[in-house]
């Protein structure tokens, strides 16, 4: 009972320790306590010491940096040359859904047909725990199949630590957002991440050059949490539909491509 009010209290602290930090007073409103409770579980397991700014603001969720947790102990032994040895900080990233983000509705139909997730039915909060489930187990599996994204840390509610891809200077860059210097070998790469995904059965359904990004000069698929089965009813409309935006790009950079021969490759299999 007196351990059980020093963790609330605690908790209330940090609760207000976190309300007050700059990059969260503008947006008190994507958090409810619940929230506030699964950072605090993610602290207190050691997977994030200390938030940092935020990296994006979409429709359903916020993605910002963290200090992972530990991160004092770490540090790189070829950094430590000409900056005098300073410990780098290894820094997380860590994406919180919004519970009542207003596109919530939508999610509840990329879980149909999903044999890991039947019988979620249509509780709003069991919805979205369930999507972060999702986005943790599919950023899992297409790593399995060889494709490059993010590394899930840890999932907690609607929270979800992965891997961050970036600089100390900044998140990394889109594919939108950058001049690709070689587009037929870019190309070749991402037709290879979606063929490898089809054979491990899944299909991303948000495919663009705006979730793919480029870390360490490889490129990486983000924003897996709409991926779906290939047991999903619009399996296959999602796969046309990724395959339309990537070769569409591809073919604006200059890449002899169509939409139609980037589909038959990836099913080809
Ligand atoms: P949107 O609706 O804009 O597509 P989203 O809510 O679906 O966003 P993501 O696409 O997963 O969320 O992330 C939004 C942005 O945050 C990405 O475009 C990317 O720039 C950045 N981001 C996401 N995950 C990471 C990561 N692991 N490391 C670095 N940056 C990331
Ligand atoms: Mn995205």
């Amino acid at each position: 009972d007196r351990i059980a009010r020093k963790r609330d209290r605690e908790f209330n602290e940090f609760r207000e320790r976190i309300k007050d930090a700059d990059q969260f007073k503008v947006e008190a409103s994507v958090f409810d306590d619940a929230t506030y409770g699964a950072i605090y579980k993610l602290v207190q397991d050691g997977h994030i010491d200390a938030f940092g700014g935020p990296i994006s603001t979409g429709k359903e969720a916020n993605v910002y940096t963290a200090l992972a947790g530990g991160s004092e102990a770490w540090s790189t032994s070829e950094q430590a040359g000409d900056d005098g040895g300073e410990p780098r900080d290894r820094q997380v990233a860590v994406k919180i859904y919004r519970i009542n983000a207003s596109d919530f509705k939508d999610m509840r139909g990329y879980l149909d047909g999903d044999p890991r997730f039947e019988g979620i039915g249509s509780d709003k909060k069991k919805v979205v725990t369930a999507w972060v489930r999702k986005e943790s187990s599919n950023l899992k599996r297409a790593r399995r199949a060889g494709v490059r994204t993010p590394e899930p840390i840890a999932v907690e509610r609607n929270v979800l630590v992965m891997e961050y891809l970036g600089t100390e200077e900044g998140r990394a860059k889109r594919l939108s957002e950058v001049h690709i210097e070689n587009p037929d070998t870019a190309y070749e790469v991402v037709t290879e991440y979606l063929r490898r995904l089809y054979d491990a059965g899944l299909v991303h359904g948000d495919l663009s050059e705006y979730n793919i990004v480029f870390h360490e000069g490889q490129l990486y698929i983000i924003d897996l949490g709409q991926a779906v089965t290939v047991h999903h009813p619009n399996a296959e409309e999602f796969l046309e539909r990724d395959c339309r935006n990537v070769a569409n790009f591809f073919a604006r950079q200059g890449v002899e491509t169509t939409p139609e021969e980037l589909l038959a490759y990836v099913r080809e299999y």
